[in-house]
């Protein structure tokens, strides 16, 4: 089955969120749809049917999505007349996903011959049910479509049964699996500033860069997430998906062309050339941490231990930090540096490129480190940054590093939609370019798996590390041991 757009069709386009009560669907996908339709980027014939099991009538659901859903919308970017529009949109079906009958309702809810796409915000754990019996009440056709959430799977044998109960109903052109990291604008930006450009791309490479950081840093703790978190942790929350994407966005050869397949064929042979760690390699190469009682944004915040629903003797990393290889030409001997945690110092997540020092010191008075960095920031803004030597006004030759900021907010004053946004209007668009395809998520289930159960193996305890802080002393020795440090 072929995949086709509202404007291949001209369908009318129902989009119905499973989940439309839940955090996901009031924090981030009502506003970006509510953006969406604000900036004129979804089709006219737009309807939103909100799913879940709570006994709700519309005008209820509207007040609760009024209430709760609103306030995430920037004050800049709201709009009364327009938010009244967005609710005319909105729909909201009763239905439990374990009862078959309650299909009946959406069906009827649902317009005929209308252009479905399904959002599954909901426990991957409800994936296969809600495409069993969305099928089995004939809501499934060539054009329908389906979003899945993360987490896709907790390792490649729960990720593989995912993809083959949903691929039962779905052709693999009609699923988006979400990760939001793709959508940011500046992650995509890092495709058109490597293969846009020609000063780059031959630099692009070992021996030219040295080394590469990825930091994904959350300032927040487990929350109220305690459960979930302590049966994941960071490794399968972040590094799996949103850190190994990040890396695949760096380091992919160029695709031969934009179609979703040339740049995922290019992302999935990264993956595969992952160095596959030994046992000793992950007791040198990695570092779990767990955050203990600290400071952050000048409170007194508990440790993980201390959180609710976590036990006590829980040995679940919050942090991890690990430093890994793609064993290709391009990359060949040149490490990559993955450090994601909670209650870090600062919400903070950036890529850093650092390029090897000239080969010869002309400059008497260089200040030691490192001549030239990429730094991409991700998070909490985006931006883009060149450090370079520069030499100082006056007599002598004293040199400082300056950054060449690639001024994005100033060279394009439009607005920059958020992440869920663009990637739902790729959804609506039918652009599957920046959602994982299948076998992507299984290749990098294949490297983080070996990976978790060696720590399984060797069983020992997280380090602890300060809420507030930058994580282990062990993270920073990492670095420290190849001449590197992370920057922050
Ligand atoms: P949540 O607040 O717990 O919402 C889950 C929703 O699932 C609830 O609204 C619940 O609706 C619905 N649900 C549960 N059982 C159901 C059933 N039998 N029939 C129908 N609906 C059912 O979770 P969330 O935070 O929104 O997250 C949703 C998914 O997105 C999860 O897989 C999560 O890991 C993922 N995710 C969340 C975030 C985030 O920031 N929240 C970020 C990334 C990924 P009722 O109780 O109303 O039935």
């Amino acid at each position: 089955m072929k995949s086709t757009t509202e404007q291949d069709t001209g369908l009318p386009l129902d989009m119905v969120i499973f989940g439309g009560m839940g955090d996901l669907a009031m924090r981030k996908l009502l506003p970006a749809l509510y953006s969406a339709f604000l900036h004129g980027n979804l089709p006219a014939s737009t309807r939103i049917i909100s799913t879940g099991r709570q006994e709700f009538n519309r005008e209820a659901y509207l007040a609760h999505v009024s209430e709760h859903s609103r306030t995430f919308i920037p004050k800049d970017n709201f709009d009364d007349k327009t938010w009244d529009g967005f609710l005319h949109l909105l729909e909201y079906v009763r239905l439990d996903v374990q009862q078959a009958p309650d299909f009946g309702a959406l069906a009827a809810a649902s317009r005929p011959g209308a252009q479905r796409v399904y959002y599954l915000s909901t426990a991957p754990s409800l994936f296969t049910t809600i495409c069993e019996k969305l099928a089995a009440a004939g809501l499934v056709d060539e054009h329908s479509r389906v979003v899945l959430e993360k987490p896709l799977g907790h390792d490649l044998a729960s990720a593989i049964e995912i993809n083959e109960a949903v691929g039962k109903h779905f052709a693999e052109s009609q699923i988006y699996r979400i990760d939001h990291y793709l959508g940011k604008e500046t992650v995509q930006n890092l495709m058109v500033l490597r293969f846009g450009n020609s000063i780059l791309e031959p630099l692009w490479r070992a021996p030219n860069i040295s080394s590469v950081q990825i930091t994904v840093a959350e300032e927040v703790g487990v929350g109220s997430r305690a459960g979930f978190y302590d049966g994941t942790g960071a490794m399968r929350d972040m590094v799996q998906n949103h850190l190994l994407q990040l890396l695949c966005i760096v380091a992919m050869e160029p695709p031969t062309s934009l179609s979703p397949d040339a740049v995922r064929d290019e992302k999935l042979k990264v993956l595969r050339s992952l160095r596959r760690p030994t046992l000793a390699d992950i007791a040198r190469d990695t570092v779990r941490g767990q955050y203990v009682q600290g400071v952050s944004g000048n409170q007194e915040v508990p440790g993980y231990h201390e959180e609710k629903n976590v036990p006590e003797d829980s040995k679940t990393e919050t942090f991890v930090a690990l430093r890994t290889f793609i064993d290709t030409w391009r990359w060949s001997k040149v490490p990559f540096y993955l450090r994601t945690g909670k209650r870090m110092a600062r919400r903070s997540s950036k890529i850093v490129i650092e390029f090897a020092n000239p080969p010869f010191p002309l400059f008497p008075d260089m200040p030691g480190g490192v001549a030239n960095r990429l730094v991409m920031e991700l998070q909490p803004e985006e931006a883009i940054k060149l450090q370079i030597m520069a030499k100082q006004p006056g007599s002598g030759m004293q040199m400082q590093q300056v950054a060449l900021n690639l001024d994005l907010q100033s060279a394009f004053q439009q607005r920059r939609a958020e992440a869920y946004e663009r990637l739902l209007v790729d959804v609506v668009r039918g652009r599957l370019t920046h959602f994982m395809r299948r076998d992507e998520l299984e290749a990098a289930w294949e490297w983080a798996d070996p990976i978790i159960a060696g720590w399984q193996t060797l069983n020992e305890k997280p380090h602890p590390y300060a809420a507030g802080s930058w994580g282990p002393a062990e993270a920073f020795t990492l670095l420290a041991r190849d001449g590197f440090h992370w920057v922050e």
